[in-house]
């Protein structure tokens, strides 16, 4: 058999296997338990999507356009902007849940399905994506690493360049949903580090699945800074009020 005639049969093997899997145990709704799909229509249609205006740096929503948010003045970040598709809010922390601490993680694909029709509106710049680390502890202990998952499923659907391998997480921090918005900056402080090689000179775009206070992003974006990154952006599936 011919490589490509092998990789053909591969394919309908592995579709069939997909298939046979989705009929004897069939997705249900993340959200509403709805059988047939990972996340229903009516349940993504419901979801609170970020619009303008925004603070231009955090992506906090604003009541008008204007400067940098009052939280953005008095602790800066340390990059660039924060952009997410959606509000941490109504069905989402629930969605995101069942994604990080239930085992979901095939839910990659229909929330970085709905990531990537958000991110054309922020205008971010990019060269390249990478995704934030979890420590490699954490990593074997839930099996995949949610925000790597989003990153692979966004950067094929919007044809991006990725690399996940230009920052590491050298630090086993305590889960920031433990803490405390003052806390967290400091728990995440010296967490990370950045290759040199893969990012000196180039406009890195990060992936997250939540931002909250934006201290990991921003503590992530300081390692790329000092590695000799042009410029770092972030943007999250969600991002908290
Ligand atoms: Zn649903
Ligand atoms: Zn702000």
């Amino acid at each position: 058999m011919s490589n490509s005639s092998t990789a053909s049969w591969r394919t309908q093997v592995k579709q069939l296997t997909g298939d046979l899997i989705d009929f004897i145990f069939p997705p249900v709704c993340a959200n509403c338990g709805k059988i047939g799909v990972l996340l229903c229509d009516s349940c993504i249609t419901s979801l609170p999507t970020v619009y303008e205006p925004v603070c231009p740096i955090c992506g906090r929503p604003l009541k008008k356009s204007g400067p940098q948010c009052g939280r953005c003045q008095e602790s800066p970040l340390s990059l660039d902007q924060i952009r997410a598709a959606v509000l941490f809010a109504g069905s989402v922390p629930n969605i995101i849940h069942q994604l990080k601490y239930n085992g979901m993680f095939a839910l990659a694909e229909p929330l970085a399905e709905i990531m990537a029709s958000s991110w054309h509106r922020w205008r971010q710049p990019v060269d390249i994506v990478v995704p934030i680390p979890l420590h490699p502890k954490r990593e074997r202990a839930r099996g995949y690493n949610q925000s790597e998952l989003l990153s692979r499923h966004l950067c094929r659907m919007l044809d991006l360049p990725e690399e996940q391998q230009a920052l590491k997480r050298i630090r086993n921090t305590h889960p920031q949903i433990e803490l405390s918005a003052e806390d967290r900056a400091a728990n995440v402080t010296g967490a990370f580090v950045a290759d040199r090689r893969r990012v000196e000179g180039r406009k890195i775009l990060l992936i997250d699945d939540v931002c909250t206070t934006g201290s990991t992003l921003s503590e992530a974006a300081k390692s790329l800074l000092e590695a000799g990154a042009a410029s770092v952006s972030g943007y999250c599936m969600a991002r908290a009020v």
